[in-house]
């Protein structure tokens, strides 16, 4: 089972793939993670990749493809994997077409309000970047960090506008790669709107039957 997990930002893709490493017992290979891992290793490779973050660039696809390519041959991915941040566009799709098959692709959804609701709530820390929100976590003092008492603030990328900005430009963005995945039948659409402590069980329940081939589609799980 290699799955590929696609979603806009703030639709809660991260904790989806948290969700289903558990539920279907293989690991989550989120490209991020794989670039912070290298870098506190102390090679050529490593070096490269920091200078190219450190600069805000972005890290090439075959350093990507690289670091993917030797994670997924690791033991614990023998019965498959949920990869999440790779590909983005449709040439590094092929690219990666190349290296490993796909056998389903979730692309998960939610309304437009949801995520701005979500995202322009999102407070952070200052100092230590700890992430707090305006309804659902909330701060026990207000404006104030839980963990190290420095001010809270909303970053100019999470204001209302700014996020309707984002969503446009992701959507257009992956409009190429998302018809890629579908005309190849691996495509599939989950809208979860709900916060998804109200409806975890029932998250893990209809990816897996739709993995096992008892349905044809997922929707909108509420
Ligand atoms: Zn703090």
């Amino acid at each position: 089972m290699k799955l590929l997990f696609l979603g806009s930002p703030g639709v809660g893709k991260g904790t989806y793939a948290q969700v289903m490493t558990k539920a279907l017992n293989i690991p989550h290979i989120s490209t991020g993670d794989l670039l912070r891992n290298e870098t506190q290793k102390d090679t050529k490779l490593s070096k490269e990749i920091e200078e190219t973050m450190n600069q805000g660039g972005l890290v090439s696809d075959k350093i990507l493809l690289q670091l993917i390519k030797t994670r997924i041959k690791e033991e614990d991915c023998e019965n498959g994997f949920i990869l999440d941040g790779f590909p983005r566009t449709k040439n590094q799709a092929e690219e990666l077409g190349k290296l490993t098959g796909i056998t389903h692709v979730l692309n998960f959804k939610a309304n437009d309000e949801v995520i701005i609701e979500r995202l322009s709530g999102r407070i952070i820390c200052k100092n230590c970047k700890t992430i707090f929100h305006k309804t659902g976590n909330k701060p026990k003092i207000e404006n104030t960090c839980d963990k190290c008492g420095s001010e809270l603030h909303q970053r100019e990328d999470d204001k209302p506008e700014s996020v309707k900005k984002r969503l446009k430009i992701y959507k257009e963005k992956t409009e190429p790669l998302i018809t890629h995945y579908n005309d190849k039948g691996l495509l599939v659409e989950i809208t979860i709107n709900k916060p998804i402590s109200e409806i975890r069980e029932k998250v893990i329940l209809e990816i897996k039957s739709y993995l096992e081939g008892k349905t044809d589609k997922i929707g909108e799980i509420k």
